[in-house]
This record gives structure tokens, C-alpha cells and sequence, in this order.
């Protein structure tokens, strides 16, 4: 079996991988399962033995690459630096190329294409948010209870592409801000929090028109042509910033990963942070107050602030600055099931390590946790009980400092 694109794994990537097994403990679906080919190691065999052709690129190949959440806690467990992320997006690739009548058509179609279309997306945002007015999403399972979890969809549904805004004084410099898929209308107050905060510290905030989704559902669908497609038109719009800040962790770990999707992608790559390092790095300059305080606030990593971008102490130093003391939820970091698409394509799953994160949300008994990333938000929001809230850690510190 030859593999046919670009982004299939590489022979050095796949002998990377000394099968020392270390990376098993960390891995929720083997955790889950316990079986090898749910693991990071057997994922890892099964890609060689296909690269190999000692094994079909078959049903069985998809389905053992399809169970992973891409939540790359195997690659912090790892001493041997495999980078399983990446492999794992070419893995996929190589699924969608040889197989494209599989099931997962309808995902590459709705995250590789639809989603980068802003219209489409207000649309759909629209109707899921006159379905929350209706109580309709309250009555359903499945996706409706998700789109219940969500906050209140403002409609008409706002956009922060082609907008900016000015600090009080003279601009201490200019930083583009990714507007996102789903951000813009779901999580539009994060992006409020953020960019006042940054107007705070003196910046001035550019949201560029052109943009479009950052392609990281596209990448975990295995859709590659369209993620290198969107990641193009990125790199196009964000020419000429200094600084890209992104206040999705899924989508800011994905752009620095940008020089193996476009041309022009290393450029991005080098110039995107994830907007809780950068606050934190404002706070560390003194461009940012500090609130004394003793808060109880739980915190939630996202797989893809932790172990992508390995960004830990950023959040806590923003909550710490807000008044807060962050309260760990979970020190080994493991992933609550959100995963993207993965909580709606593997319910079962997603469910089991919705309740375990749940469960030890209620150990840690706080009110309120701080996760910043949209798709954590909505898996926690649908498991914890109602009186919990949660919230990107920038709105908690721009709530108390405003
Ligand atoms: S990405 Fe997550 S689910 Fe997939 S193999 Fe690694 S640890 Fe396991
Ligand atoms: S820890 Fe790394 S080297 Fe060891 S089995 Fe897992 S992926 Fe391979």
C-alpha cells in the first residue's frame, strides 16, 4: 500500500516510535478500553503496517484511527518526541483518499467545506439559536442536549471579521485576532473579554476580512485539501501582523502548526499565540492590573493548550491576576471528550469522559471553572450541573477588572 498525499506519516516519524509503551497510561481511549489498538503504540503499529504493506488501508485501519480523540496526551507522555498529532492528521488523510465513499464523508464535507463559509455558519448558528428560544434543544438528545449546553446564540449572529478596535491612548501596537468558525456566534463574549482586555493593555485590535476558519476540523477529518486550502487563505489574510492572537486553543495549537498545511504557513506559525499566554506575558510586562483576591475558580486544560502547546501556567497566572485561586480539576490532564467532532461521532465515549471530568469537577466542589477552548465549554457545560458555570479564564479576568 502506497500512501497517495502529502501528509501521510513519514517513515521517520513512524520509526520515531521506539514501542516502549510509556505513552499507554496517558491515553483515555486505551484507559477506556484497554485494548492495544486503541492506544497510541497500536495506532502507531497499525500505521506502519499499512505504510509497510503488511496490512490493508481497510475498514479496520479506519476505525482504530477514527477512535482516537487527537487529544495528543501521548505526545507529553512521550520520551521519544513521536510527533502522534501530525501522523494521526495524515493518517486520516490518507483514510479520506483511499476511502471515499466511508462513512465520514458527510464530516469532511461539513468541516472541510461548509464551515469555512461565514454565512453558512451564521445560518446554522441562527437556527440552532431560535431552537434554544424555542426550548426545542432542551427536549432533544444527542446534538440538540450539546446545542442546549451552549450559551444563548445572539441573533442577528455577530461577526468580528473586518472590524477593529482602538485602546484609549496612542496604540502601543497592532495584533490581528482570528474571528473563528463557531466563536463569533457561540462564544461571542470571549472574543469581548479578549479584545478589551488586549485595548487594556494599549493595543490596537484588527480582526482581518479575509479570513476563515483555521482548518483544524478539516485536518482532524482527514479532509487535507481542504485544511491546506483554508490554512492558504489565512496565511493570505494575516500577512503583515506582528502578532496573531487566537482565543480557541483547538485552532491556536492547529495555526502553529501551519508550515506542514501552506506555503506561506511557517510565517503563521511563528507569529500565532494563544491568547492566554500572550495576557499572561501582558501581565508579566505590568501592562495589565493585578486584583488581590481568594476566589475559588476550578480549571479545565484543554488537550490543546496542554499537551499541543504545552501552555500550562499561562491560565492560572490570568486567574491569579483576576483574584482568583485556580483549583485543579485534574492534574493528569486528560481529555474531558470534547475532541472537535468527536463528541457527536463517538457519543459513547465522549459521554464516559464527560462524566469523569464531571465527577471530579464536583470532587473539586468550585462554582465556577475556567476552560478556554469552545468545544471544552460545551462538553463541560453538558455534564456539570446547571448552578456550574463555565468560562473562558480572559472573561474572568476582564469581568473583574472592567
Ligand atoms: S491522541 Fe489521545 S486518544 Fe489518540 S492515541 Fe494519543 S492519547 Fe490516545
Ligand atoms: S511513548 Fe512514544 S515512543 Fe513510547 S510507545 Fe508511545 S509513542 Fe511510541
Amino acid at each position: 500500500m502506497a500512501w497517495v498525499t502529502d501528509w501521510a506519516p513519514t517513515a521517520d516519524e513512524l520509526n520515531s516510535c521506539i514501542d516502549c509503551g510509556l505513552c499507554l497510561p496517558a491515553c483515555p481511549t486505551f484507559r477506556l478500553t484497554g485494548d492495544e489498538s486503541a492506544s497510541p503504540r497500536g495506532r502507531i503499529a497499525a500505521m506502519r503496517a499499512v505504510a509497510g504493506g503488511r496490512a490493508p488501508l481497510d475498514g479496520r485501519f479506519a476505525e482504530i484511527m477514527d477512535l482516537c480523540l487527537q487529544c495528543r496526551a501521548c505526545e507529553t507522555a512521550c520520551p521519544s518526541l513521536v510527533p502522534f498529532g501530525r501522523m494521526m492528521e495524515g493518517a486520516r488523510g490518507e483514510v479520506a483518499a483511499h476511502r471515499p465513499d466511508a462513512p465520514t464523508i458527510g464530516r469532511r464535507v461539513l468541516f472541510g467545506r461548509l464551515i469555512g463559509s461565514r454565512v453558512l455558519v451564521a445560518l446554522a448558528s441562527a437556527a440552532v439559536g431560535l431552537a434554544q428560544r424555542a426550548g426545542l434543544a432542551s427536549v432533544g438528545s444527542g446534538p440538540l442536549r450539546k446545542a442546549a449546553a451552549l450559551r444563548p446564540i445572539p441573533i442577528p449572529v455577530p461577526t468580528a471579521a473586518g472590524r477593529e478596535w482602538l485602546p484609549d491612548g496612542t496604540p502601543i501596537g497592532t495584533v490581528a485576532l482570528l474571528s473563528g468558525c463557531v466563536m463569533d456566534a457561540w462564544y461571542s463574549q470571549t472574543h469581548i473579554a479578549v479584545i478589551q482586555v488586549l485595548r487594556t493593555a494599549g493595543y490596537r485590535v484588527v480582526a482581518p476580512p479575509n479570513q476563515t476558519c483555521c482548518g483544524a476540523l478539516a485536518a482532524h477529518e482527514g479532509a487535507v485539501y481542504d485544511a491546506a486550502r483554508l490554512a492558504e487563505r489565512n496565511a493570505e489574510a494575516f500577512e503583515g501582523y506582528d502578532r496573531i492572537v487566537v482565543d480557541s486553543a483547538g485552532c491556536s495549537a492547529h495555526m502553529k502548526g501551519y508550515r506542514h498545511w501552506a506555503d506561506g504557513g511557517a510565517k503563521v506559525a511563528d507569529r500565532v499565540v494563544d491568547a492566554n499566554e500572550f495576557v499572561a506575558q501582558l501581565l508579566t510586562e505590568g501592562l495589565l492590573p493585578v486584583i488581590e483576591g481568594d476566589v475559588p475558580i476550578g480549571i479545565q486544560d484543554p488537550c490543546h493548550l496542554r499537551h499541543a502547546q504545552r501552555i500550562v501556567e499561562a491560565p492560572r497566572a490570568i486567574l491569579g491576576a483576576a483574584g482568583c485561586v485556580p483549583i485543579e480539576i485534574d492534574p493528569a490532564g486528560m481529555c474531558c471528550g470534547a475532541a472537535g467532532a468527536y463528541q457527536l461521532t463517538h457519543p459513547d465515549v465522549s459521554d464516559q469522559l464527560g462524566r469523569i471530568k464531571a465527577d471530579q469537577i464536583a470532587g473539586a466542589g468550585v462554582a465556577v471553572v475556567a476552560s478556554p477552548n469552545p468545544g471544552c465549554e460545551m462538553q463541560l457545560r453538558a455534564h456539570v450541573p446547571p448552578d456550574v458555570e463555565v468560562v473562558h479564564p480572559i472573561e474572568v479576568y476582564w469581568d473583574k477588572i472592567k
